[in-house]
């Protein structure tokens, strides 16, 4: 495996990194999955900031600071819902992670942790968006210094075989 590319497998809010990467929905006002379990770790004043933010395209990554957690950042964004693959979703997905790795650059965030995001909730097929998350994040180390490393961390079991296939092959 990559030296710049880690995999783990469990809980994102406990991560102790520069950014924590959230997969929030449009609002930016707290969800299920890994959102709210960002949102109940980082503490009330994370829906405060976020109700300032005005929402979030998808694609798109905005960052708020990391309060309670660990980590000093969270990068949310908003991955696109599996609506049968006619839909641009791979392409928005791909966005969701260029537009966290330019977050990242710009905070001077060395350290980063991803979830597999769009993947719950939003139903999008795992081996694709694995595939998606690789490529995408792999492209940009190559020619970015910083992040230094990207921590990919896998809640399920299913994906963390993904990954790791993925990443050993
Ligand atoms: P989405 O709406 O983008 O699909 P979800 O939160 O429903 O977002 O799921 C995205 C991924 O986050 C899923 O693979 C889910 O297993 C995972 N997940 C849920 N809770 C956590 C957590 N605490 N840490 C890391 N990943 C998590």
């Amino acid at each position: 495996m990559e030296e710049r590319i880690k995999l783990i497998q469990g809980d994102i809010t406990i991560m102790p990194v520069d950014a924590v990467v959230n997969a929030a929905n449009s609002s930016l006002l707290g969800g299920g999955g890994v959102d709210g379990a960002i949102h109940r770790a980082a503490g009330p004043g994370l829906a405060e900031i976020c109700r300032l933010l005005g929402g979030c395209e998808v694609g798109e990554a905005k960052v708020t600071p990391g309060l309670h957690l660990h980590a000093k950042y969270i990068i949310h964004t908003v991955g696109p819902v599996w609506k049968g693959g006619k839909n641009e979703e791979a392409e928005k997905l791909a966005n969701c992670y260029r537009s966290i790795l330019l977050q990242a650059e710009l905070h001077e965030c060395n350290t980063v942790a991803i979830p597999n995001i769009s993947t719950g909730i939003y139903h999008f097929p795992k081996q694709l968006a694995a595939e998606i998350a690789i490529r995408e994040t792999r492209n940009f180390l190559s020619s970015h210094s910083v992040p230094v490393t990207v921590t990919f961390v896998c809640f399920d079991q299913e994906n963390f075989d993904i990954y790791r296939d993925l990443l050993n092959s």
